[in-house]
């Protein structure tokens, strides 16, 4: 049977991360990935500012660059203006492909086409066939993660995300919009990328079923006469259950930590801190990490705010039209966004 150190499952933003980290660090790296192509991942590919945690990641990554998001409520429009800080778009294709020329560089071990399919105490199995021994497993296979099905976690908060990808460059702005009657407690999105924009929403499916969270965006869509017939539909889950990340000889990071915001959705920053930090608790078993317990604030944080809000009822949609009007005081606009992230 292969033996290596380190064994990392999924080359998501996660994945890519740890194993860049570790190698650098001389460790043995397997990273496995179960599709052929590194990067593509349903997602809406908002990075925030946090996100520019990146470490030279290059321009020509960024395909916009936006300094403020338009936030609707059925009866108002408010701007989110971000001071310093901005958002991005990206292309999860390119980020991952950007990841892997850099994995590449290093002596780490990628293997495509391979799908873990059981784990067992010292070993996991690939494809059904190959054995292959670590010393440390990272499950980096997000929110469907079979490491963490392996660990006996729970996942209870495990949110439902839906949109179009159309091919068109008529949309400008970074826009995002709350809706009580349609989407509960959480938002649908329009974000522009270069050749194509992402229109979306999300919801908790115990709160708003897949079926119901359909039918509602298709009478969003009408509303706001959103042309989808060149559109490609995709869903996936989003999970945001987080109960640890340390389990002995066994990590998770990312989505398979549960570490993406149940407020936001947003997960490819906490999936690359936690891949970073992960990697430095292996190559330190003494390493605290800061970083990851400030994460784990921000979840709480964000958890405490979408509490909130859920708990609302009928007074929700008052809330919305409130935060739509506070944002319009540059000195609130200030507070929220400085509280949120
Ligand atoms: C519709 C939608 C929109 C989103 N929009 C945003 C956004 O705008 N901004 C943002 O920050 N976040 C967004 N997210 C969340 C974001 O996509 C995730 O948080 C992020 O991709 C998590 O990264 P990860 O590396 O943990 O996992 P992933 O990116 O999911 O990577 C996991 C990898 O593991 C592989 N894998 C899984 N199982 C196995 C196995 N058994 N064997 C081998 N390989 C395996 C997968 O193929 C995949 O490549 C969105 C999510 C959705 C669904």
């Amino acid at each position: 049977m292969k033996s290596h150190d380190v064994v990392i499952i999924g080359a998501g933003p996660a994945g890519l991360t740890c194993a860049e980290k570790l190698a650098k660090a001389d460790k043995k790296v397997l990273l496995l990935e179960q599709n052929e192509i590194i990067g593509p991942k349903i997602c809406a590919g908002g990075l925030s500012s946090h996100g520019s945690d990146y470490p030279g990641l290059p321009d020509k990554l960024l395909e916009h660059k936006y300094k403020k998001i338009i936030f609707h409520t059925p009866f108002n429009k408010a701007i989110i203006k971000l001071n310093k800080d901005s958002i991005y778009t990206i292309d999860r294709k390119n980020l991952g492909q950007w990841q892997l020329s850099k994995l590449k560089k290093t002596n780490a071990i990628i293997k495509t086409k391979s799908r873990v399919t059981e784990i067992k105490k010292n070993h996991i199995i690939i494809n059904n066939s190959e054995k292959i021994r670590f010393n440390y497993l990272v499950g980096a296979d997000g929110s469907t993660s079979i490491v963490r099905k392996y660990l006996g976690l729970k996942t209870n908060e495990l949110n439902i995300a839906i949109q179009y990808v159309i091919p068109t460059k008529k949309y400008k702005n970074l826009e995002i919009f709350y809706d009580s009657k349609l989407f509960h407690s959480w938002y649908a999105w329009i974000f522009p990328h270069k050749n194509y924009v992402s229109i979306g929403c999300i919801c908790d499916p115990r709160l708003l079923s897949l079926e119901n969270l359909r039918k509602n965006f298709n009478i969003w869509l009408k509303n706001n006469k959103i042309d989808v017939s060149k559109g490609e539909y995709q869903t996936y889950p989003i999970n945001c259950d987080y109960k640890g990340y340390r389990f002995k000889n066994i990590f998770l990071v990312g989505d398979a930590a549960g570490l993406a915001s149940g407020l936001t959705g947003e997960g490819i920053y906490q999936a690359t801190i936690s891949g970073e930090e992960v990697a430095k608790s292996i190559i330190n078993k003494n390493y605290v990490s800061k970083k990851m317990d400030e994460l784990v604030k921000m979840k709480k944080r964000h958890n405490k705010i979408l509490h909130l809000v859920e708990k609302s009822g009928p007074f929700r949609k008052v809330e919305y039209e409130l935060m739509a009007l506070l944002l319009k005081s540059s000195l609130m606009n200030k507070k929220i966004i400085n509280f949120i992230s």
